[in-house]
């Protein structure tokens, strides 16, 4: 199994080690032969508006959005999950519009500009997932389409998930709790199953 990271800016470091601990080769991703050979790919945190411009420049918006409808896995963290959906409410910026979610970005403002939780989602287990939020968005409204992972005590959106794509408001690179990252590599897996050409179907997602 083959997972890429987008490897502009951000946090990818964090990503590739970790899925290298889970056992899964994890090649950086700089240009768009790169998303050729991949079974899914991770978009890191960092800045959200740098990544996309390093995006554009390299030519990665409209390959990794026909990738992502041809059913790549796709998962995005923190600047990766601002990335992923059709509408961010508090910025005039562009996306790859691909999850049915609107995002706040910075959402916590400067007086709370990081903080750490523990957060119930069920889906990695029982245990509270220690979260780790740095100048973080919100998802504040996901579309019927969009199942919610998790919320803060508060109430607030911080997980989603759309078919075979992901999108978490924090940071699980920065923790030592695999469970996230295992998630995600489950969807790939899954995937990978569903289609007994998946050889042809790898192939044939760059093309189209
Ligand atoms: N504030 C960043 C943005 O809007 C996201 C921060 C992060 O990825 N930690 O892009």
């Amino acid at each position: 199994m083959r997972v890429g990271v987008l490897a502009l800016q951000g946090t990818f470091i964090e990503h590739i080690d970790i899925l290298r601990q889970l056992g899964t080769e994890a090649p950086p991703v700089r240009l768009p032969r790169e998303l050729d050979t991949l079974d899914g790919l991770i978009i890191p945190g960092g800045e959200s508006t740098t990544m996309l411009r390093l995006m554009d420049s390299f030519g990665l918006v409209q390959p990794i959005k026909n990738m992502a409808r041809n059913g790549l896995p796709i998962w995005g963290t923190c600047a990766g999950m601002i990335l992923l959906v059709k509408d961010v409410s508090n910025y005039e910026m562009e996306t790859l519009e691909l999850m049915n979610a609107k995002v706040r970005r910075n959402a916590f403002g400067s007086q709370v500009d990081s903080f750490e939780v523990d957060l119930e989602i069920p889906v990695v287990g029982e245990e509270p997932f220690h979260a780790v939020f740095i100048r973080a968005p919100v998802i504040e409204e996901a579309r019927p389409s969009v199942e919610i992972l998790s919320r803060l005590p508060d109430g607030t959106i911080v997980a989603i998930r759309q078919d075979r794509l992901l999108a978490c408001a924090f940071h699980p690179e920065f923790t030592d709790d695999l469970r996230f990252h295992d998630y995600f590599l489950n969807m790939v897996r899954q995937e990978l199953s569903h289609d007994p050409r998946n050889e042809v179907l790898r192939g044939s997602r760059l093309g189209s």
